[in-house]
Order: C-alpha cells, then structure tokens, then sequence
C-alpha cells in the first residue's frame, strides 16, 4: 500500500509524550482498508501494533515493526425498543466524545466513564472503568478482523471474558485482533449509579433530581481535580492495577497498618489500592530527572519532559519491587508495555 510511512515520530500518539519512532506507520479508515493492509502483508514477519489514542501504552524505545493506527468512525443504532438503544461505533471513535453523545441523546451507561481518555476500540481491551461502572456493564458485542487470517470474527459478552482491567484480548488473544466497531447497549430509562466516590458528594449541591447529565459533569468536574491531565504532563493514568489478597494475608498487613484501606472483591477476597501501597513504600512525588511519580497520584507516573520509556518501566520495577518486598504483594501494571 502506497500510505505506508516510515520512520514516523510517536511522540504525538501516546500520552506519556515519549519520543519514539515507528518504523513503519499506516492509518486504516475501515474494514476494506484494513483487510487490504493485512492481505498484502500476509508474508511480512514485522511485528505489528494495532493503536488508538495511546493512552494506555509505554514505548520502551523505537518500534522495529509496523503499526496500525485506527481511524475507523461512524456510529448507527442497530436496535431500539422502549427500553434500550443498540449503537454500534467505529474503533477509531474518541470514547469522550461518545460519552458526550449518549448523554445528549438521554442514552444512559457511560455517563460515569467521562473523560476516560482514548478510542472506542481499546475499551473493550481492558473493560475501562470508573466511579462503578465498567464497559461490560454496556457491553453487547464486537467485530474484529483476526490478524493472522484477515477473517472478521464478532464477540459476544461471555466470548471477551471480562475481568478488572481485563478481557480475553489481555491474555490468550492478546495482539491477535484488530477491532473496528463496537456495540453498546444503553439505557433509554437510566438508573444512575452515584454511589462511588464523591459523585454523591457533588449531586448533593443540586435542586432537582440529578440526570446523566449531571453525573457526567460531575464526575468531569471530580476527574479534572484529581488527575493530571496528559496534554500538561505526560501519563497514562493509573500505571497499576489494584491488587487483590486473600483473607489470612489482609489481616497479617492490617495488623501492622490499622489503617489501611480496602473494599472487598469476588470470592472473598479483598481489593487494596495500589495507590496506598505505593505511597506508603515512600514512592508518591518521587522525581528522577524528567520522570516519576505524581505529587498527587501515587498510582500515575509521569513523564516531566524528556524521559524515555525504559526509564519509566525500570522505575515501575524498582516499585513492583518495593511494594513486594513490604508487604509481599506482586503488583501487576495496567499499562501496556511496547
Ligand atoms: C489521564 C488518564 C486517565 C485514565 N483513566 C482511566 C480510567 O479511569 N479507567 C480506565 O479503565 N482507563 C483509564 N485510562 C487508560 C486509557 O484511557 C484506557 O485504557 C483507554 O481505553 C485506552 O484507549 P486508547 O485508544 O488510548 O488505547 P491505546 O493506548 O492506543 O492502546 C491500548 C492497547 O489496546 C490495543 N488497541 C488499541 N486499539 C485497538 C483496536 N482497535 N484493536 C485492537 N487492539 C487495539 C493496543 O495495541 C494496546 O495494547 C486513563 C488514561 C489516562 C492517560
């Protein structure tokens, strides 16, 4: 294909704002592009990255392959009945954006998953989630051109297998699919889900009885106070996912730290914030150079200017490390390292 770039600078497609190279870069723009990309490189053995906003990647160093930005849009209702909407949206759609369309339209779900940087097609990869709500909870299918077969394979709920910051396309189908619409089912008559955070907190100053809308604009309102926002500072959001302990390893680390924060997780187990952990080991405001840990976020690392990816991976390590080593907890990093 003649839009192949090469050697194409990445420092504007990925929130942490490092300076990377690609060797080779095409946009896709729909399904036959794609399909067409993947045919005429059947025989090629370059690895190959499928992008979207590049807000949840580090870039360890240059990317010796090809990657795939993509740009597919376009939204249309499938369904609708009394109660519900099927939109089904094009991967290369900003999910904000969407957010922000849904509410217009009285379409509940995703009110609480505003600002949520990125594309629609990345959603779905780690189940994004925020203030109690995750995508699965909205979730009704997707379409995915398999990689190696170019053949468009379509996923159903129970097919994505769904974790915390996590889905099938995480683990056994990892870099295998390329994803290019995705179908949500909204609400037309929404319950609001307020009970996270301080969302409650803000709804209280109003009148009237909250929308969407208001939630929307709350957790907006919440989420620009609390996180630094990647066109200021480069990150990728939470770098870590919160881990999670069984019983009997709860109560020994609770016995030494009374006041530890935690929520309790599926099968009896308890979820404690990376973020805690993080900062208790001393690490949160860290600064080495140009990169390290938010003043304010323990869970965000940051890149000050000009870090490079290998700099900040190896910080996460020594983090991973210290956190193990305190309380014998292995965290696990949400951000996908390139
Ligand atoms: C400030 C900030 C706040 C954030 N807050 C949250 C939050 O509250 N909750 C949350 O869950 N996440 C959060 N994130 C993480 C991030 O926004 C989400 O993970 C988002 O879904 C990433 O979308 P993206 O398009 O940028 O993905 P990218 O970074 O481009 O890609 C992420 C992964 O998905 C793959 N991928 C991307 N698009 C496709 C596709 N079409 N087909 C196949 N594979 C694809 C990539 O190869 C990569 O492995 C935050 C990030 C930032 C910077």
């Amino acid at each position: 294909m003649s839009n192949i770039k090469q050697n194409k600078s990445l420092k504007p497609y990925n929130s942490f704002g490092i300076e990377a190279k690609a060797r080779h870069w095409i946009e896709i723009n729909n399904e036959e592009e794609a399909t067409e990309f993947l045919f005429d490189n059947a025989d090629s053995d370059h690895p190959m990255l499928i992008l979207g906003g590049g807000s949840n990647i580090l870039l360890t160093g240059d990317f010796e392959g090809v990657i795939v930005k993509v740009n597919i849009k376009g939204q249309e209702i499938m369904d609708e009945d009394e109660d519900s909407v099927f939109l089904r949206v094009g991967a290369g759609e900003n999910w904000h954006d969407l957010v922000m369309y849904c509410v217009e339209q009285g379409w509940g779900g995703i009110e609480n998953l505003s600002l949520i940087p990125g594309c629609v097609g990345a959603a779905p990869i780690q189940n994004i989630g925020a203030y109690g709500v995750e995508i699965k909870d909205v979730f009704d299918s997707l379409e995915a051109i398999h990689l190696g077969s170019g053949v468009t394979h379509e996923f159903f709920h129970e097919d994505c297998q769904f974790g915390y910051r996590d889905s099938i396309f995480k683990r056994e189908a990892k870099g295998e699919f390329l994803i290019t619409r995705v179908t949500l089912q909204l609400s037309k008559d929404p319950v609001l889900n307020t009970s996270y955070g301080t969302i409650e907190e803000e709804l209280a100053k109003l009148s009237y009885a909250p929308t969407i809308k208001d939630v929307s604009d709350a957790v907006i309102r919440i989420r620009q106070s609390k996180l630094p926002d990647p066109k200021e500072i480069g990150n990728a959001g939470s770098f870590f996912k919160n881990p999670v302990i069984d019983q009997e390893h709860f109560e020994t680390i609770q016995a030494e730290y009374p006041n530890m924060p935690y929520y309790p997780a599926e099968d009896n187990q308890i979820k404690i914030p990376a973020a805690w952990l993080i900062q208790t080991c001393g690490w949160k405001g860290k600064r080495f150079g140009d990169y390290g840990v938010h003043k304010d976020q323990a869970l965000v690392l940051v890149n000050f200017g000009g870090a490079n990816g290998q700099d900040i991976y190896d910080l996460s390590t020594r983090i991973m490390e210290s956190v193990q080593e305190t309380f014998q907890i292995e965290l696990e990093r949400e951000v996908n390292v390139i």
